[in-house]
């Protein structure tokens, strides 16, 4: 390993899939010179602990018994796979054990705290990481040094909103240059996803957020390149799940990807490209198990600037309209309803008006905190509208191409809008439609937008 590289690679969920995936990954890490590596928990084991939690705070503890036994064996399993060596062996066993303890705990007490969940989803990256050690030392080259295992609660430091934690980058950056000292050969291996706060409480950063625990790290370390590994050959132009016809992108700006992720795009967690605006650090995208492929690299100057380089979709949408004749010619009205939104911590994601109404986009999750109705119904008659997609679509020049709303609306012809929201960004146009209705529309304008 070249002591001097500031590589980043972090792996998600289907590439740790099992012993096979992770000496892929591990070859590739290696092959790369990373001198950080990032890693999920095996996919599915998130869903499992979840799950976990969720039975045992019910009562149901034969199903969480079962729930135990199954992501014991898994990674027992994979240990034995990967053969590990007997220290990590009884750190997987010890990890194992606080899972059941902590299970046990959460069932007895019928209470599973946002705190108490952070600590069993923890488990997942902090179980996997230690497999992954053995993968990397297996493909570790004579002269790049050892893989040694850093639990990533010793450096990422966050706040304390358990479940999704935010980070404290001075502090973050303070504990890497502590723990990752610069003339070290070797490689660290960390977990994504999970945090500490300043009194040692584990903390998540929200689903998804191993892709954003890796560029916090990238950050604080000055990392030269970022690199996320999937399971697809890099950021394609639509979800290729959802249409085959999608392509991989060569190159996307910041922005763009920002506004990918943020409208739904899952292969990057919507705040990842923070840090690495931050300290302009190029982030290459690319498929683990074809790591030849061609990827995509993210960057903040790119050659070309197409219209619409890419759709993204944001599923499970509420539109919630507020109408109130106080609106009319009167002030101050929206700034009472978005301080609604700050004090529960909701955020709004597209927005219209009209003379005595308001309407906005939200995701169907911010109504499981029922105040939030409630605060709003106070200051305006509140109209709920649920099962909408939000579809957006990301390019350059948006708001300012003539006959592109046009362009768009015949391609979805007979599709109903409920609302368009145009003109904020020259990177984003986005517009909401009943769920059924959101793959058809965005395999619509895939061919009329970009496969031409
Ligand atoms: P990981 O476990 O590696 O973090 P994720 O499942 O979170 O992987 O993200 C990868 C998935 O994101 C892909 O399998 C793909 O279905 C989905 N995806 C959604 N939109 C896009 C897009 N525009 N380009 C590539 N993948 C996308
Ligand atoms: N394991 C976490 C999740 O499934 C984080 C991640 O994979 O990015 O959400
Ligand atoms: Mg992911």
């Amino acid at each position: 390993m070249n002591p001097a590289s500031r590589l980043v690679s972090k792996f998600g969920g289907t590439s740790m899939g099992d012993a096979a995936c992770m000496r892929r990954s591990a070859l590739v890490a290696a092959r790369r010179g990373s001198r950080l590596v990032v890693v999920s928990a095996t996919s599915g084991t998130t869903n499992d602990l979840i799950t976990l939690g969720q039975k045992a705070q019910s009562g149901h503890w034969e199903e969480s018994e079962n729930l135990l036994r199954r992501i014991r064996d898994r990674h027992l399993g994979l240990g034995d796979d990967l053969g590990v060596p007997p220290d990590d062996r009884r750190r997987l066993a010890e990890l194992l054990d606080e899972m059941d303890s902590i299970a046990r705990g959460v069932y007895l007490l019928r209470d599973c705290s946002t705190k108490a969940l952070d600590t069993l989803m923890s488990l997942g990256e902090r179980l996997s990481s230690v497999l992954f050690v053995t993968a990397m030392n297996e493909a570790l080259g004579p002269d790049q040094g050892r893989a040694s295992w850093l639990d990533a609660r010793e450096v990422l430091r966050t706040d304390d909103q358990f479940g999704r934690a935010r980070p404290l980058t001075e502090s973050i950056r303070r504990l890497c240059a502590e723990k990752i000292p610069a003339a070290d050969a070797g490689v660290f291996v960390t977990q994504g996803f999970i945090g500490s706060t300043e009194d040692g409480a584990t903390t998540t950063l929200g689903r998804g957020g191993s892709d954003y625990s890796a560029a916090l790290l990238a950050e604080a370390i000055d990392a030269d390149v970022l690199e996320i590994w999937t399971d697809v050959p890099g950021i394609a132009t639509t979800d290729p799940r959802l249409c085959p016809a999608a392509r991989s992108i060569a190159e996307i700006s910041f922005k763009e990807a920002s506004e990918l992720a943020t409208f739904g795009a899952k292969v990057l967690h919507p705040a990842t490209l923070l840090p690495a605006i931050r300290r302009d650090i190029p982030v290459f995208v690319g498929s683990s198990f074809d790591p030849q492929e061609r990827g995509t690299w993210v960057r903040r100057d790119v050659v070309d600037a197409p219209l619409v380089r890419a759709l993204a979709l944001r599923k499970k949408q509420v539109l919630v309209t507020l109408t109130t004749p106080e609106m009319l010619n009167a002030h101050g009205f929206l700034a009472k309803i978005f301080k609604v939104f700050d004090d529960n911590q909701v955020s709004v994601d597209a927005i219209t008006t009209s003379e005595i109404s308001v309407s906005l986009t939200l995701d169907e999750s911010a109504l499981l905190n029922r105040k939030l109705l409630q605060e709003l119904s106070r200051f305006a008659d509140v109209h709920v509208e649920d099962k909408l997609t939000l579809i957006a679509l990301i390019g350059n020049s948006i708001n300012h191409t003539a006959g592109l709303a046009k362009r768009v609306f015949d391609a979805i012809e007979g599709i109903n809008v409920r609302m368009i929201c145009l003109g904020a960004s020259k990177h984003n146009f986005c517009f909401l439609v009943d769920e059924g209705k959101a793959e058809e529309a965005v395999k619509r304008l895939h061919r009329s937008f970009i496969e031409v």
